[in-house]
């Protein structure tokens, strides 16, 4: 996946009074790349059965459905990916003329309430007003060897997969792309926040030690901090951290970076979305609602 153009379409900003607090939890910037231009069209089912072909959906013990979520119209010529199935996206996907949506986070988790109100209300209407089907894929779309947030993450940052551990593979093991250590925490500190484009909390339980085995899983997937120095890694990152983190990082002699989960699983869904609009050739954009968290 190559992306050679990062065009900052629209910069959408809350300045109608209210409180400060009020624009700063409000503001949010949107930015829209094209990934395919072709002028093509496929069938739903096709991009469906393309997605699924690539993502082994049945595969995985998953707590959101994977696949179509939401049914739209019957043909698409053009296609949105994102993050996260938010309002923000769906709008964004209205105003780029998408007829279908691809995204990581879609609608629909376990144990969340099963009732069509509010915000679920909202983003539904939005997507069977304007006939956008919803598909998304969660673990499938991490675990992935090739287009999975977790591989093109290790592009991203050029880092070398030598291995997987935990359930179903979703953390990766290896080294700097080309071999040699990162001369310290502060060293891959500073290349996480410049490839990421994302401040990022670091954890250095390393004493400034050379980091040679860097492990990573994108997402919430702190928890998993002891699975990786168990497969021996000097080094986690992921997107997010939690209060035990800290402490286990310094006792265990590692570093921990924490990303952001958004920052960290960019990149799968534009992977994935790129493939199968190549095979169709049809029209693809990723437009990214930017998170903080
Ligand atoms: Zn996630």
């Amino acid at each position: 996946m190559v992306l050679t153009r990062a065009l900052p379409l629209l910069y959408v900003k809350n300045s109608a009074g209210g409180s400060d607090n009020a624009r700063m939890t409000q503001d949010f910037t949107t930015q829209t790349m094209t990934l395919a231009a072709g002028a093509g069209m496929c069938s739903l089912s096709q991009l469906l059965g393309a997605c699924d072909a690539l993502m082994q959906p049945q595969s995985f013990h998953d707590y959101a459905p994977n696949g179509l979520q939401v049914q739209g119209k019957p043909d698409v010529q053009r296609l949105v990916c994102g993050v996260t199935a938010s309002r923000a996206l769906i709008e964004a996907a209205i105003a780029a003329g998408a007829d279908a949506l691809l995204v990581h986070h879609g609608l629909f988790w376990r144990g969340q309430s099963q009732c069509v109100t509010g915000w679920m209300r909202e983003r539904l209407r939005l997507l069977l007003t304007h006939d956008i089907s919803l598909l998304a894929y969660h673990l499938p779309l991490d675990a992935h060897p090739e287009l999975g947030n977790n591989a093109q993450l290790a592009v991203r940052l050029g880092l070398e997969v030598q291995g997987n551990f935990g359930e179903h593979d979703l953390g990766f093991i290896g080294q700097r792309a080309g071999g040699g250590a990162f001369a310290s925490a502060a060293a891959l500190h500073t290349m996480l926040e410049r490839e990421l484009q994302h401040s990022v909390l670091c954890v250095d339980g390393s004493g400034g030690a050379p980091l040679e085995r860097i492990a990573w899983c994108s997402g919430g997937a702190q928890g998993w901090l002891q699975a990786a120095i168990d497969a021996g890694a000097q080094a986690f990152i992921t997107g997010e951290a939690s209060e035990p983190q800290p402490h286990l990082a310094r006792e265990c002699g590692v570093a921990f970076f924490a990303c952001g989960h958004h920052a960290t699983e960019r990149y799968g869904v534009q992977a994935l979305a790129q493939r199968v609009a190549g095979q169709f050739g049809i029209a693809c954009q990723f437009v990214d609602i930017n998170n903080p968290a």
